[in-house]
């Protein structure tokens, strides 16, 4: 008899043993299904267990397994230890983490065979029996007629005939037919996918980026593609694919968001004819399966994905690419948090492939990463075309008289180029009509009764909205403090913005990207469309227009109010403006056009501003790298952070204190160590929860490791609260 130790998907992060059946080899990686807490739950097999001693299993009342449905792993053994590490290092249960890396109808126990034709086959007996043997059961005696007329039948067959499988094993039992897999034709792309079409000659530094990556790619080679935007970094992922390609390997590409990178996946169904999958939330789950088993069997070339398509299996790996790799959309803000960036560099590391990660404005840590060698970095440092560079000018707004948040300056500039029949697009980050609802009597504000939030104002749906809960409620036509009616709407957000546009630019076509306009990719391609269609018009987006995009007859582009991010409590928020304001004024002037980027701002001076325009955003990381190790800030040390939330603000605080004693306790020897909290998060009450975190610091990220690893059993039972408490651990944080 042998005991198998399974991950289950249960938020306990430990292994469960179960009793295998003896006549069968249990399989590493393979699914199974037990009874877990009076449920029927599906559990991985993670390792055989040792002990076999029969005082055991009745001393811990083992229980059998219930039923085996997989005859394979199923996961290769890279995707294996990749997962593996992954738990062990974001400190997450295994169970979730494999479950988390699986399509869900593997998890609710689907076949992966699910989409394989079973063919009955005749066999030599089955041709020498005598029919009358099978009087006894008429439907099997019906089957094997029909399999004398037809040796071989499939499903739909044997369903035209009301012939069931159980009837088809009982013959297949007495030897009178056999049973045989057949995979769908297994698409031979490999052979014919390069469209004979015109390439644009690639400048010099493309040349450069292309060759060298070209040169290394049958190994594990990690690159920072840093390019401008608008170099031409689509151009070197798609030739340096190519070249995978030929070599019938598969690539992985990573995106922020499908449904605003509809452009990059054109352009490759538009270079290569082979099978191009895309992995997004748009698609249902068994569609999501499909991708999933042909990525596993090498029939698709090209997989293009969001965070979690890092765990798509491949038959036969040859690139990993995480466009955009800066985004902060890679970090996985719930459930086990991962890093999907990093875990692609190990990945292609397992595998024994290049990653190329791409972006304009690489995160601070992935500089990090090439200053210590880790990464090399190719540079394309020019506009691909004839595309030029951009005017950059800061507008100073003290004291102007603003019309919906523009200052005269800026309406005049807008003037001039609709008036050359150019496009314009002006970014703010606050969609709604107004960020605030005010009592002009009594100073009351509108706020949400779940969350620590005010509440947006948004005219054209007469709601107020919770943007942190999504709560709406009518607005109300008197303050109901004091009953004056009285209410004002303060600041500004995108509705109102376009309101005033239509005041002002009467005959001109105003186009507002916002999460309210834009409910799925096909609103917004249509937006696009409209856009690139290229008469003038002003846009106006937030954080959604900044990724990607390509609007060739976009000349203008003004950032209204961004200096809430040069006084932020966050590090980060530095970074993330520097990479908003790069990205955003990357809309600009993206084909032979002239393109100018207006800042509006009241601190023209700040020093960040300066580096920034004058110096531009690779000169600005640098500084910011080198500030963050006179403050010790990571990437030079490591976070950890302890999150806990609940109804009673008191419990979570009780329960961060207690965990921040222990550690201190046990870490008392080390100089190192510094923890900062229990804090309230930036997101203080959400949904009627509070919540707060401790942060824990190290200049050595194994150190840090190995004191939770220590800590976190005695966390989880010395404090009986924890288990009431929500508690989150958040390895390498990006947000507080
Ligand atoms: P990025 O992703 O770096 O912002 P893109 O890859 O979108 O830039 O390229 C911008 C534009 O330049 C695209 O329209 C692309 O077709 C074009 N392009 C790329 N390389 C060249 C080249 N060598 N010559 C001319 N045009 C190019
Ligand atoms: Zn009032
Ligand atoms: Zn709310």
């Amino acid at each position: 008899m042998s005991i198998v130790q399974i991950a289950l998907p249960v938020p306990l992060n430990r292994l469960f043993n179960y009793i295998y059946p003896e006549d069968v080899k249990p399989v590493i990686g393979s699914r199974v299904r037990v009874t877990f807490c009076n449920r029927q739950m599906i559990g991985i097999i993670v390792s055989l267990y040792e002990n076999n001693n029969l005082d055991y299993l009745q001393d811990k009342k083992i229980r059998n397994i219930e039923d085996i449905l997989d005859e394979e792993s199923l996961f290769s053994s890279s995707l294996w230890k990749l997962l593996q590490w992954a738990a062990d290092y974001y400190h997450a249960p295994l169970g979730a983490v494999l479950s988390h890396a699986i399509p869900v109808l593997l998890r609710q126990g689907k076949s992966i065979n699910y989409d394989l034709k079973w063919l009955w086959k005749l066999t030599e007996k089955g041709n020498l029996t005598r029919i009358e043997s099978l009087k006894n059961a008429p439907i099997q005696q019906k089957a094997l007629k029909l399999l004398r007329q037809r040796p071989i039948i499939c499903d739909n067959i044997k369903k035209n005939h009301d012939i069931t499988n159980k009837i088809m094993h009982n013959l297949h039992s007495k030897g009178l037919c056999t049973l045989k897999k057949n995979y769908f034709s297994l698409q031979n792309w490999s052979d014919n996918f390069i469209i004979k079409g015109e390439k644009p000659k690639l400048n010099k530094e493309q040349i450069i980026a292309i060759n060298t990556i070209r040169k290394e790619d049958k190994k594990y080679s990690p690159w920072l593609l840093a390019g401008i935007t608008s170099s031409g970094k689509t151009e070197v992922y798609l030739q340096i694919v190519e070249n995978i390609l030929i070599r019938s390997k598969q690539a992985l590409i990573l995106v922020p968001e499908i449904g605003l990178t509809i452009q990059t996946v054109n352009v490759f169904r538009e270079r290569f004819n082979a099978p191009i999958d895309l992995l997004h939330s748009a698609l249902n789950n068994k569609e999501r399966l499909a991708v999933w088993l042909r990525a596993r069997r090498g029939e698709n070339a090209i997989i293009i994905g969001t965070r979690s398509a890092l765990f798509t299996p491949l038959a036969r790996p040859g690139i990993i690419i995480i466009d955009e790799e800066h985004d902060s959309s890679y970090k996985q803000q719930d459930g086990w948090r991962y890093q999907a960036r990093d875990l692609a560099v190990y990945r292609a590391y397992k595998e024994n492939i290049p990653i190329i990660m791409g972006s304009a404005t690489p995160a601070i840590e992935t500089l990090y990463n090439v200053s210590i060698g880790k990464y090399r970095q190719l540079n394309l440092l020019h506009r691909a075309g004839n595309a030029k560079l951009v005017i950059q000018q800061v507008i100073d707004i003290k004291g102007a008289t603003l019309i919906g948040g523009l200052s005269p300056v800026l309406i005049n500039k807008i003037k001039c180029h609709l008036h050359a029949k150019n496009q314009v697009l002006l970014f703010l980050n606050r969609r709604g009509f107004a960020p605030l609802l005010l009592c002009h009597e009594c100073s009351w504000i509108a706020e949400c009764q779940n969350c620590d939030h005010k509440y947006t104002l948004h005219r054209y749906k007469s709601q107020l909205r919770c943007h942190y809960c999504n709560h709406k409620e009518i607005i109300p036509n008197m303050c109901p403090r004091c009953n004056v009616k009285n209410l004002i709407p303060v600041g500004i957000g995108t509705e109102q913005i376009e309101d005033k546009l239509s005041n002002l630019f009467p005959s001109i076509k105003i186009i507002r990207i916002d999460q309210d306009t834009i409910r799925n990719k096909d609103s917004l391609k249509k937006y696009i469309d409209n856009i690139n269609r290229g008469e003038p018009c002003i846009l106006i987006g937030t954080q959604m227009i900044t990724k990607g995009h390509h609007f060739p007859n976009v000349t203008l582009v003004s950032l209204l109010n961004v200096d809430g991010a040069l006084f932020s409590s966050d590090f980060r928020a530095t970074e993330r403006f520097a990479q908003l304001y790069t990205q955003v004024s990357g809309r600009a002037g993206r084909a032979d056009k002239q393109g100018e980027v207006l800042l509006q701002t009241y601190y023209p001076k700040h020093p960040l501003l300066k580096t920034l325009l004058n110096k531009g955003y690779f000169s600005f990381a640098n500084q910011i790298l080198l500030e963050r190790k006179t403050l010790l800030l990571p990437p030079w040390t490591s976070h950890i952070l302890l999150r806990a939330e609940d109804y009673d603000s008191k419990k979570v605080v009780e329960m961060l204190q207690k965990s921040r004693d222990l550690l201190e306790n046990i870490s008392s020897q080390d100089k190192f160590i510094w923890f900062m909290g229990p804090s309230p998060s930036l997101q203080h009450k959400k949904n009627k929860r509070w919540r707060w975190h401790l942060l824990i610091q190290h200049p050595s990220r194994k150190y840090l490791q190995q004191l939770i690893k220590r800590s976190l059993p005695l966390i989880y039972d010395l404090v009986p609260e924890s288990r009431k408490v929500k508690f989150i651990i958040d390895i390498d944080p990006n947000e507080f």
